[in-house]
């Protein structure tokens, strides 16, 4: 069995002090938002299961952690991807490599999979599933019994969206798990992939009740996924140089811009949620270095 707990650090960025939950440190295979989305799969036994399918892009965290998953489980592993780029293929790396070698099996083309029988899982893409609420309300109550032990009344929690499963689970679990009469805490989110207003709809899909809904924040300006931003290098170098940790180079430079633009989520104490993902840099890294420099 795995022990799913992570530590709480206390960083300062940018003159601003801050708590991190190191998620990306419960495990060196398995770990970030990821591990907590398929821990409910990992947790319990599924004996007609011999095989998990999902889809999504040739680099995705999700993707990789689905790798280490059937390799724990001794299931099959097989993805679908509308495209890998050459440069991938004849050049394995990252997380593509890393789930190439955990055996998975990899389909290209248009037309993801279809369910034909009843010993095969299927996994959302990105791990958008009900089943993630299992891991992220084991997150909620970690996060509470720290709170507790630290006497800290009052807290804001941030974490950067993609498909806003990871924040909705949480801000559902805090409340629903909370003690009666003592404020909960507060989850500030931004999206990365979409707008706001995609946000909010993956918010509505995953649960109607929009009091359990986290609060969206974002910069003006349009983001677009995984394309290349000077302004996200420059971040996230600063990152690693104020505060000693690696974040990951898709969600979290442009989580810390958002909320460096957004100084009320500092009102109260704060707590940064590091969801993973490092091991992507493998692939981000040096596309940045070849844009900008080092
Ligand atoms: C997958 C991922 C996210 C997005 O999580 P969602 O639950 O889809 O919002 C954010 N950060 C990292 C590092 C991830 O791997």
């Amino acid at each position: 069995m795995m022990i799913f707990t992570s530590p709480v650090e206390t960083i300062a960025f940018e003159g601003h002090s801050f708590y991190v939950k190191r998620d990306d440190l419960i495990h060196p295979d398995f770990s970030g938002n990821k591990a907590r989305k398929f821990h409910y799969f990992l947790e319990n036994d599924f004996p007609h299961i011999t095989k998990v399918v999902s889809h999504g892009s040739a680099q995705s965290n999700a993707m990789y952690s689905l790798s280490v998953l059937a390799k724990m489980k001794g299931w099959e592993f097989e993805y679908y991807v509308e495209h890998i780029a050459d440069y991938l293929l004849e050049n394995p790396h990252g997380n593509y490599k890393s789930a190439i070698d955990n055996g998975m099996k990899i389909h290209v083309g248009r037309g993801g999979p279809t369910p034909t029988n009843q010993n095969i899982l299927y996994i959302e893409e990105g791990g958008r599933q009900k089943e993630a609420e299992y891991g992220l309300k084991i997150l909620a109550q970690e996060i509470m019994d720290w709170q507790k032990e630290n006497n800290i009344a009052e807290l804001n929690i941030f974490l950067p969206s993609g498909t806003g499963t990871t924040a909705l689970f949480l801000q559902k679990s805090l409340n629903i798990e909370g003690v009666v009469g003592v404020q909960h805490p507060t989850v500030y989110t931004c999206p990365c992939v979409g707008d706001s207003e995609y946000l909010k709809k993956q918010f509505f899909e995953l649960e109607e009740d929009a009091n359990y809904h986290p609060i969206i924040i974002s910069l003006e300006k349009k983001h677009h996924f995984a394309k290349l931003y000077k302004e996200n290098y420059k971040i996230w170098l600063k990152l690693q140089q104020q505060t000693g940790v690696e974040f990951d180079l898709l969600y979290d430079p442009l989580g810390w811009r958002v909320l460096l633009a957004h100084p009320e989520v500092f009102s109260k104490p704060a707590l940064y949620i590091h969801q993973g993902g490092v091991l992507g840099n493998e692939s981000m890294l040096p596309r940045y270095e070849r844009k900008y420099g080092r």
